[in-house]
C-alpha cells in the first residue's frame, strides 16, 4: 500500500472548486477545509474512487458533495429522463434529507436538480421528479428499488455513486439491496465509499465495489471524537430513569441527546422525563416521517431540551450544538457507541457523553473499550440513595488519548496502483462514460491501466 503524499490546503480557493461553490461556501462562512475535506476533494475531483473512513461530525458531506457538485459544474448537458448523474445511498431517511439540503446549500448558485427518494412519504411526488431527470438523487435502498422497479429511474447515466455510512448500512441488513443497485450501474461511474468503522464485512464490500481507491481516514477506526467528554455511571437499571431526571438538574445539559435500544424503551424515558416536568420529543422507527420531522425541527429549534432516541432514526443526524448525549442503554453493537457520541461535539465543539451503565451492561462497556482503546472514568450510583456517588470517578484525562486532540488525517492509496500523485487531473461526463465497460459488481477489480487512461484523458 504507497502512502499518498498529504496535501495541506488551507483555503476551500486553493482546492479550486468552481466559482459558484466557493460563493455558496462563503455565504455559509466555511473557510477552512476540515481535514477530510482536505484529503477527499482533491481525490474525488481526479474522478478517482475513494474509500473514505470518517465520523459524522468531521465535514464529510461537504467531502463528497463539494467535488461533486464541481464535475457536475464543470460538465452540463440536457437532463435525461428517467436518470441522475449522481446517486447517493444513505441509510435513514434523515440522513437522506440532510444530505439533500448539503447539496443544495453548496450547489444553490448551479441551478442542478437535487430530489430525495425515501420510503415514509408518498411514492408519485418522487416518481414525477424522476421522471424529468435528476443532477442527484439521494435515496435510501428500499425505497429506491421500489422506483427501479417500476423504471422510474435508471442507473444508466450515473457517472458517480456514493455509498455513506456503509457500516450502519450493513447493520440493518440493506448489504442485499445495495448488491441489487450496484448491479444496475454500467460499472463505468467513480465509486466514493464512506464509512465511520470498518468491520471486516464492510472492507469487503469495500473491496468488491472499489477499484484502486485512495484511502482517506480522518482518526483511526473507532477512535472516539477526542472533544468529547466521557463518563460512565454505574447504576441498577431499575435507578435509571430517576437518575436521568437527577443528571437534568444541571443547567449545562441544554440539548440532550438520550439513546435508548427500543422503539418503546424511548418512549417510556420520553414519558418519565415529560412527567418531571422536562421538555422532551422522541425519534424513531415507529414514528411516521411527519412525526420524525416535527420532533427534530423542535429540537433543533431549542423547543425542547431532550430528543429521545434509538440508533437508526438518530444515525448520521446533523444537529449543532447538542451538548451532551446520554446513553440510557449502553448499544449492542460497540460501533454504535462511537457514532452515538459522535452527535455531540460536532465541527470542533465540545461535548459530553454519559453512559448509563447497569450489572447487566458490564460485557457491552467493555467491548467498547476495548474497541475505542481507552477506559472511560467511572461513577459509582448503585451503593447509595439517589446520590451520585463520585468517589470512584477518575476524572476525564486527556492525557490518555492516544491520538492528541485533532483528527488526523492521512491518504493513503489503498493499492499498489498508479496514482495521480501530482495535480488533481478533472474528469469530464465523457471520461467517466469511457471507464472500463461491463464491470460485474462480484468481479475482483481489475488493476490495469484502463481506469488511468480515462483519468487521463481528462487532465
Ligand atoms: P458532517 O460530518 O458532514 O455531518 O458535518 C458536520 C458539520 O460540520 C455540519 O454542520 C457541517 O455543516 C459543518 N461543516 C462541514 N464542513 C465545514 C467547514 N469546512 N467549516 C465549518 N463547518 C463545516
Amino acid at each position: 500500500m504507497a502512502t499518498r503524499k498529504i496535501i495541506h490546503l488551507t483555503t476551500f480557493s486553493a482546492l479550486r472548486l468552481a466559482e459558484p461553490i466557493l460563493k455558496a461556501l462563503a455565504e455559509k462562512g466555511y473557510a477552512t477545509p476540515t481535514p477530510i475535506q482536505a484529503q477527499a476533494i482533491p481525490c474525488v475531483l481526479t474522478g478517482e474512487d475513494l474509500l473514505g473512513i470518517a465520523q459524522t461530525g468531521t465535514g464529510k458531506t461537504a467531502a463528497f458533495a463539494l467535488p461533486i457538485l464541481d464535475h457536475l459544474a464543470r460538465s452540463t448537458g440536457p437532463r435525461i429522463r428517467h436518470t441522475c448523474r449522481v446517486l447517493i445511498l444513505s441509510p435513514t431517511r434523515e440522513l437522506a434529507t440532510q444530505i439533500a439540503n448539503s447539496f443544495r446549500a453548496y450547489g444553490r448558485h448551479l441551478g442542478l436538480s437535487v430530489a430525495v427518494v425515501v420510503g415514509g412519504v408518498s411514492h408519485r411526488p418522487q416518481a414525477i421528479a424522476l421522471a424529468r431527470g435528476v443532477d442527484v438523487l439521494v435515496a435510501t435502498p428500499g425505497r429506491l428499488i421500489d422506483h427501479l422497479g417500476e423504471r422510474n429511474i435508471s442507473c444508466a447515466e450515473t457517472e458517480i455513486f456514493v455509498l455513506d455510512e456503509a457500516d450502519q448500512m450493513l447493520d440493518l441488513g440493506f448489504l442485499p439491496s445495495i448488491r441489487r443497485i450496484v448491479a444496475l450501474l454500467t460499472g463505468r461511474q467513480q465509486n466514493l465509499f464512506f464509512s465511520a468503522t470498518m468491520p471486516r464485512e464492510v472492507g469487503k464490500l469495500a473491496n468488491e465495489l472499489l477499484r484502486d481507491p485512495v484511502r482517506v481516514a480522518v482518526a483511526p477506526v473507532a477512535t472516539t471524537v477526542d472533544t468529547v467528554t466521557q463518563r460512565v455511571i454505574h447504576v441498577e437499571s431499575r435507578d435509571k430513569r430517576s437518575l436521568l431526571v437527577q443528571l437534568f438538574a444541571d443547567a449545562a445539559m441544554s440539548r440532550a441527546l438520550v439513546f435508548t435500544r427500543t422503539k418503546r424503551g424511548a418512549d417510556r424515558v420520553a414519558s418519565h422525563l415529560k412527567a418531571a416536568g422536562i421538555p422532551v420529543t422522541a425519534i424513531h422507527g415507529n414514528k411516521s416521517q411527519g412525526q420524525r420531522e416535527r420532533a427534530l425541527a423542535a429540537f433543533r429549534a431549542s423547543k425542547v431540551r431532550v430528543l429521545v432516541a434509538t440508533d437508526i432514526a438518530a444515525r448520521g443526524i446533523d444537529i449543532e450544538q447538542v451538548t451532551h448525549v446520554v446513553n440510557f442503554e449502553l448499544p449492542d453493537v460497540a460501533e454504535s457507541y462511537v457514532h452515538r457520541i459522535g452527535r455531540t461535539a460536532r465541527a470542533g465543539a465540545a461535548g459530553v457523553a454519559i453512559s448509563l451503565c447497569d450489572p447487566g451492561e458490564i460485557g457491552q462497556l467493555r467491548d467498547i473499550e476495548r474497541l475505542t482503546r481507552r477506559s472511560i472514568p467511572a461513577e459509582d450510583h448503585r451503593s447509595d440513595d439517589g446520590v451520585i456517588n463520585r468517589s470512584s470517578a477518575r476524572e476525564p484525562d486527556n492525557r490518555d488519548r492516544r491520538h492528541g486532540n485533532r483528527p488526523r488525517a492521512v491518504a493513503v492509496r489503498a493499492t499498489t496502483g498508479q496514482g495521480s500523485q501530482g495535480h488533481p487531473a478533472r474528469c469530464s461526463q465523457n471520461d467517466h462514460k469511457r471507464r472500463r465497460k461491463g464491470r460485474q459488481w462480484s468481479s475482483k477489480p481489475a488493476r490495469n491501466g484502463n481506469r488511468q487512461g480515462a483519468r487521463g484523458a481528462g487532465s
